[in-house]
């Protein structure tokens, strides 16, 4: 007679029918595990991490794979810096973590290092238990070198493989995270370090169901040591991280993912997720999910590029990173905030409807300001005595009306000797002798030339006649030559960012 199902079993059986069948779980690792804490809004993610769904599969299936991975030559060296690290018995290792982090203790000599080798995933958890247990009650420095922890994640055990955890003589427990992207003059990368922060979290919480297990329970010290290349050689420094946030964001999510039945009871009837449905039927089940796509997804879930593309598709502000999409309030498409900045919509009470506003007529003045410029800003044309003009109202007397005949000899292409062509922008510097008509363009005008109804920034040439301008060529403040931005000015021609458009940080994406 069959076991009565329980909710447990309840929850199993329906995980694995979302998984698809015979499509065997995979198992979470610390990189997963900590990539919960990057986006912890994220049902989806939480639904297919607890049902043990390969993403990077899904992903692939459906048509939008990740760019997950590691160099095989990254990889090699990593390796080699780790064992370079632990070498002569860890004594570097244990000598940056009594630095680091125990400098009050005794300094370490030749540190114990326990055999940790044992059948199986469950013989080397219960093995580095054993070791963790013994090297508490002996006292010295002691270093596991990859041991196996167990760490209960919505009812099953995911075993994990931090570098190394070491035993202070205190009988405080520190995990120790090696990484192979550089340290420089003691500072790196800090979306790396937050990653490696994530991680050693999960390695924390693992530790800590170890050490409760203890009695009287040993400290699992919060803060990790973390080890790196220092600048560009292959010699290790090491830094004191503080993981508590990370720690108290990682059991908050793995709390949360018990709870995934009630994200699963709000899935359509026959939603699964194996990687052999076809892709209209697998972006159906996944769109039943509700997500929360930020651009930190790209580096730490394989389904970040689906996500994005719907996401981008929706208008959601989410897409262009979470700061923004916390400074809009309730505005939450792009849709919504254009309409806010026009006045179509939204409470002129709300803050960030207000600001929208102010910025639009910001932009508008800016603009409107730009094209008076514009207009003012004709283009320099040096003219001769002899030189026709634009306009009745630019000619000095004696001089020919436009439409005049050109004196004969001179080809209409073959402009008089010192005389400029109308309409032509010059460039550069006009002629000796020649009168300069409207310009604003930065420059000098050379010695005996004439500068008319001019506001050009620029120092006056000694013996230069100019009349209608300010005694002094040095512009004033706020004044900027053209072409020159003025510091904090917006292009004039700055679009708002397209639902679609890129950020700068999504282009850098972190493997
Ligand atoms: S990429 Fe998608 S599924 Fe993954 S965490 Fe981001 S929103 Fe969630």
């Amino acid at each position: 007679m069959p076991l009565p199902r329980t909710r447990g079993t309840a929850l199993r059986q329906q995980l694995a029918e979302l998984r698809g069948p015979d499509v065997a779980p995979k198992a979470l690792d610390a990189r997963a595990l900590a990539a919960l804490a990057a986006n912890p809004g994220c049902d989806r993610r939480a639904l297919l991490d607890g049902a043990g769904v390969d993403k990077a599969k899904l992903a692939s299936a459906l048509g939008a794979p990740s760019a997950f991975g590691m160099s095989q030559f990254a990889f090699m060296r990593g390796n080699a810096f780790e064992a370079r690290v632990k070498a002569d018995g860890g004594a570097e290792l244990l000598r940056l973590v009594h630095e680091k982090l125990d400098p009050g203790a005794e300094p370490p000599g030749a540190g114990a290092v326990p055999d940790l080798s044992a059948i199986g995933p469950e013989g080397r958890a219960a093995r580095t238990a054993l070791a963790l247990r013994e090297a508490t009650e002996a006292g010295v420095w002691t270093l596991l070198d990859h041991p196996m922890l167990a760490l209960d994640v919505a009812g099953s055990a995911a075993f994990l493989e931090p570098d190394a955890v070491v035993v202070h003589p205190d009988g405080g427990w520190t995990v120790v995270e090696i990484k192979s992207f550089p340290m420089l003059d003691g500072s790196a990368d800090p979306a790396k370090v937050g990653a490696a922060a994530r991680q050693s979290a999960v390695y924390v919480l693992a530790l800590e169901e170890v050490a409760a297990r203890l009695d009287p329970a040993p400290e699992v010290r919060h803060r990790v040591l973390l080890v790196c290349p220092k600048d560009f050689s292959n010699l290790p420094t090491a830094s004191a991280v503080d993981v508590r946030k990370q720690r108290a964001v990682t059991r908050r999510q793995l709390a949360r993912l018990t709870r995934v039945e009630d994200i699963a009871a709000a899935l359509p009837e026959g939603s699964c997720f194996s990687p052999a449905l076809p892709a209209e039927e697998l972006i159906t089940a996944v769109e039943a999910v509700p997500a929360t796509y930020a651009p930190e997804c790209l580096s730490a879930c394989e389904l970040a590029f689906h996500c994005r593309a719907r996401s981008r598709a929706r208008g959601a502000v989410t897409s262009m990173g979470r700061s923004l999409r916390a400074e809009l309030g309730g505005l939450a498409t792009v849709t919504d905030v254009l309409a806010a900045a026009h006045g179509e919509a939204g409470d002129p009470a709300d803050p960030a409807v207000a600001a929208l506003r102010r910025a639009t007529l910001l932009r508008a003045e800016a603009l409107r300001g730009t094209a008076a410029g514009a207009r003012a800003d004709q283009p320099r044309v040096p003219v001769a005595p002899a030189a026709r003009t634009r306009g009745p109202e630019d000619l000095a007397p004696g001089l020919p009306t436009p439409g005049a005949p050109v004196p004969e000899g001179a080809a209409p292409e073959t402009p008089l000797p010192g005389a400029a062509r109308p309409e032509v922008p010059s460039p550069g510097l006009p002629a000796p002798g020649a009168a300069v008509l409207k310009a604003d363009a930065p420059g000098t005008p050379l010695p005996g030339a004439a500068v008319l109804e001019t506001d050009a920034p620029g120092a006056p040439v000694p013996g230069a006649s100019e009349p209608g301008i300010p005694s002094s060529g040095v512009p004033g403040p706020g004044v900027s030559a053209p072409g020159t931005p003025v510091p904090g000015a917006s292009a004039p021609e700055d679009p708002v960012p397209a639902p679609g458009a890129s950020d700068g940080r999504e282009a850098g994406v972190c493997l």
